[in-house]
């Protein structure tokens, strides 16, 4: 059977990464967390000094920096979590941090990092049978994926499991807090100038403000069924 690339992108906090490691953990395919890779560079800038008290980055340095910069996953352990892996660090709970999350879309906005990102992204996906979630993968890191979904829910829905999910980390946040730098993401990922967060043309929205993960899981599993038997009788 042919080996898909499905792209699965939207918001912060919509659920999209546990929904993608779901379906390729069914299917058996590779799971890749774009949004750690931009998270993992952000905590370099934050320990070496590249990020200002107003988010400020020090893109210059930052970027220079990159051939420096090695990311990797470490396969998932008994959590069910595949861990991401900085400079061969184990970094899984310092990228989730409120710190992390308050510059990683500045960071994200620097298009050297992205053009570095997007290369490694391509790279780990040349093979297919790949799941990547991210803000991008329809639309830049593979805009020939057979597969794409655009998972939308409110601001709102995002900050209320966000929170949940930060408080079973260990590392609680509070609600306006943690709404504020949703909506600040948002804002910078949508309007940033290279590759923002856009719904790709041919790609399937899901609005999962009233869906339970089951359901979604359903629907993501109907969708990839039809779309294989498609390919298989053309
Ligand atoms: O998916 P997650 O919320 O962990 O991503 C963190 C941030 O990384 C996003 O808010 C966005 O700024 C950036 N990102 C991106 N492109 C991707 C994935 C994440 O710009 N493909």
């Amino acid at each position: 059977m042919k080996r898909l690339t499905i792209a699965i992108d939207g918001y912060s906090s919509s659920g999209k990464s546990t929904m993608a490691r779901e379906l390729a953990k069914r299917i058996g395919y590779v799971y890749i967390d774009s949004g750690a890779m931009y998270r993992a560079v952000t905590l370099y800038a934050l320990e070496h000094g590249m990020v200002g008290e107003n988010q400020e980055i020090d893109s210059e340095r930052l970027s220079a920096s990159l051939p420096e910069i090695r990311i990797g996953f470490e396969p998932a352990g008994p959590d069910g979590i595949q861990h991401t892996l900085l400079n061969g660090r184990d970094v899984e709970k310092e990228i989730r941090t409120m710190e992390v999350s308050s510059s990683v879309s500045p960071v994200a906005a620097i298009p050297e990092v992205r053009n570095h990102l997007v290369k490694l992204q391509q790279a780990l996906g040349e093979e297919g049978g790949i799941v990547m979630d991210g803000r991008d993968i329809g639309t830049t890191v593979f805009p020939e994926a057979e597969m794409k979904v655009f998972v939308d829910a409110s601001a709102e829905e995002r900050a209320r499991r966000r929170v949940l999910e930060l408080q079973e980390k260990g590392t609680p946040a509070a609600y306006d807090k943690v709404l504020e730098n949703i909506k600040e993401r948002d804002r910078i990922d949508s309007t940033r100038a290279v590759s923002p967060l856009r719904k790709a043309k041919d790609a399937v929205t899901l609005n999962n403000d009233r869906m339970s993960r089951e359901e979604q899981m359903e629907w993501l599993i109907e969708l990839y069924n039809s779309i294989v038997s498609h390919a298989e009788n053309n």
